[in-house]
């Protein structure tokens, strides 16, 4: 997701209302509730977002700055040196194919670029999507549900429809 840790985080929690399918398409309604929370300065912050439409609360645990990098470091090494492998590959079949003018490295080049380049690139722009953040466990209601003071009332029962109520974070430009 970023090169560096972000410090400020977007907490939301993602109720699916409904989701029609059609012949090509899945249609989904969600009510999104969140909340901006910058991370504690040390440890570990927890931080209870209630759902707007099921009335659920989402505990999210947030780390601060220097134990999110630490968890970050490893993925980043790694993705970094997978990165580098996915392009030396296309890059050396080119190198040696331009050298010898041999028709083979030239079928070899191309196809190895199209499949190897945008992983690559992908891993250098993303080095990692871990940024030390813990969502709540997702919920699966069988029909839209939501809570009325203490009790949870449900309405429209499909069987099977599956609607979900999930925890979710994203980093604040
Ligand atoms: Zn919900």
């Amino acid at each position: 997701m970023l090169w560096s840790a972000p410090k400020q985080l977007k907490l939301l929690m993602s109720h699916q209302l409904n989701s029609r399918q059609g012949p090509s398409t899945i249609r989904t309604q969600l009510r999104q509730t969140s909340v901006v929370v910058a991370r504690p300065a040390r440890g570990e912050a927890r931080f209870a977002l209630a759902c707007g439409h099921c009335g659920r609360e989402g505990v999210f645990v947030v780390q601060d700055l220097d134990t999110t990098n630490q968890l970050r470091r490893v993925p980043i090494i790694r993705s970094v040196l997978l990165a580098l492998v996915f392009l030396a590959l296309p890059v050396s079949f080119a190198i040696i194919g331009f050298g010898g003018g041999d028709i083979l490295f030239q079928v070899l080049t191309i196809p190895a670029g199209l499949i190897f380049g945008p992983f690559g690139l992908a891993l250098l722009i993303a080095p990692t999507g871990k940024i030390g953040v813990e969502v709540p466990e997702p919920m699966f209601y069988e029909s839209n549900t939501s809570r009325q003071g203490f009790t949870y009332v449900t309405r429209n029962k499909h069987a099977g429809q599956g609607l979900s109520c999930v925890g979710r974070v994203e980093v604040v430009k």
